[in-house]
C-alpha cells in the first residue's frame, strides 16, 4: 500500500516527506496506522550520524495508533486495537527471559538496524528500498509495519494521540527513577536536564513520595516551569556551581540523583552530588568513544552507586500501563511536557525541540 512518510536522508538537513510504498506485515508483525508519534532526542541525533546507521530510513519511535493489520503467528491483538509501540527486542536471550528486554543483546541490531533480521525493509520508493523497523517501528509514516512483541494495548478510554512518548522519553526518565532507583517516600532526588526525559523523572520522584526535589539546568524559564510540577528546588548550574548548592539543600548530599544529559562534566557533577551510599542514574545518550574521568580515591569512600539506564529498564507491556494509571490519576501530568504538530510541520517539530521551546514535541497525522 501508499503511505506518507517523514524521510532522513543526509545529517543536518529536514526530513522529507514522501509517498512510500509499504510492503505486508510479516507473520510477527502488526500493521499499525499512526494516529501520533512523538519526537525524541534520538531521533534528531540519528538523523544527525551520530550512530552509524544507514539513510535514508523512516525515523519515528514513539508511535501510537491503531492496528489494521495481524500478522498470521501473532497473537493477543486485533484489528482496531489501540497501541503505544515500544521498542523493539529479541525476546529470547538471556536479559529478554530476565525481565530486562531493554538490555536484550540483540537492542542495537533490532532498534538502530532499520531493517527486518532477514535484511528486509518494510519502505521502498522510486530510488529503492528505504530504512525501516527503526526502534521496531518507524512512527513517522501513516501507516508501519511493527514487530508485534514491542507492542502496547492501552485500552479504548485513553487520549490516545498523547501516549506515544510513553513509549520512549517518558518511560526512560520515569522509568530510571521508578525501575531503578526507587526512592524512598521522604527521600531526596536530583535532576539534571530539564527536558522531557528530565521532567518524566522529576514527576515520578514526586509520585514515588520524594519530598525534596532539586531541577538542576542553565535555562531560567524551564527551572521555573519546573516549579509548577513538582520540584522543590532548582539550581541554575550556570551561576552556581550544583554540587555546593546541592548539598546545602541536602544538608550533605542527595539520596537518587538522575543524569538526562550525558555531557561528561555534568555526569560527574551528579556523581559528587549524592550522599554516601547514594544511587545516580544516566539516561543521556552521549557520542559512541564519549569518557569522563572520576575520583576514584575518593568515590570508593562514597559508596555511590551508578547504573547506566537504557529506557528505563522498563517491561513496556508491564510499564506503561502503570504510567497511563498514574496519569489518570492526576499523578504523573506528562501531558504538561507535549505540544502537538501537524504532521506536515515535524521539521519545525524537531527545531522547536532543539533550542528548548518544546519540551516533547508529538506530530498528529
Ligand atoms: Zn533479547
Ligand atoms: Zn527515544
Amino acid at each position: 500500500m501508499k503511505t506518507r512518510a517523514a524521510v532522513a536522508t543526509a545529517p543536518g538537513t529536514d526530513l522529507e516527506i514522501r509517498e512510500l510504498e509499504l510492503d505486508e506485515p510479516r507473520a510477527d508483525e502488526l500493521q499499525v496506522k499512526i494516529v501520533a508519534s512523538g519526537i525524541c532526542h534520538t531521533d534528531a541525533i540519528i538523523r544527525d550520524q551520530w550512530y552509524p546507521v544507514p539513510l535514508p530510513v523512516v525515523l519515528g519511535h514513539e508511535g501510537a495508533g491503531i492496528v489494521e493489520k495481524v500478522g498470521a503467528d501473532v497473537v493477543g491483538y486485533e484489528v482496531g486495537d489501540q497501541v503505544v509501540i515500544g521498542p523493539a527486542f529479541c525476546g529470547s536471550c538471556e536479559q529478554c527471559l530476565a525481565g530486562h528486554p531493554m538490555y536484550c543483546v540483540n537492542f542495537y541490531d533490532r532498534n538502530f538496524g532499520v531493517q527486518r533480521p532477514e535484511g528486509s525493509k518494510a519502505f521502498s520508493d522510486a530510488s529503492g528500498p528505504i530504512g525501516s523497523h527503526f526502534f521496531g517501528q518507524s512512527s513517522f509514516a501513516e501507516h508501519t509495519n511493527v514487530v508485534a512483541h514491542g507492542v502496547v494495548k492501552v485500552g479504548n478510554d485513553v487520549p490516545l494521540d498523547l501516549l506515544g512518548p510513553l513509549g520512549c522519553g517518558i518511560m526512560t526518565g520515569s522509568g530510571a527513577v521508578l525501575n531503578v532507583l526507587q526512592p524512598k517516600p521522604g527521600s531526596s532526588v536530583a535532576v539534571f536536564g530539564t527536558g522531557a526525559v528530565g521532567m518524566a523523572g522529576m514527576l515520578a520522584a514526586k509520585a514515588s513520595g520524594a519530598t525534596t526535589i532539586i531541577m538542576v539546568d542553565i535555562v531560567p524559564e524551564r527551572l521555573e516551569f519546573a516549579k509548577t510540577l513538582g520540584a522543590t528546588h532548582t539550581v541554575n548550574s550556570k551561576e552556581v556551581d550544583p554540587v555546593a548548592a546541592i548539598k546545602e539543600i541536602t544538608g550533605g548530599g542527595v539520596n537518587y540523583a538522575l543524569d538526562t544529559t550525558g555531557v561528561p562534566p555534568v555526569f560527574a557533577q551528579m556523581i559528587n552530588s549524592l550522599a554516601t551510599r547514594g544511587h545516580g542514574a544516566l539516561v543521556g545518550a552521549a557520542k559512541l568513544g564519549t569518557e569522563a574521568p572520576f575520583d576514584i580515591g575518593t568515590l570508593l569512600l562514597s559508596g555511590i552507586k551508578v547504573s547506566m539506564v537504557i529506557e528505563g529498564d522498563a517491561v513496556p507491556k508491564e510499564f506503561i500501563p502503570r504510567l497511563i494509571s498514574l496519569h489518570q490519576q492526576g499523578l504523573f501530568p506528562f501531558d504538561k511536557l507535549t505540544k502537538k504538530y501537524a504532521f506536515e510541520d515535524i521539521n519545525q517539530a524537531f527545531a522547536d525541540s532543539a533550542d528548548g521551546s518544546t519540551l516533547k514535541p508529538i506530530v498528529v497525522f
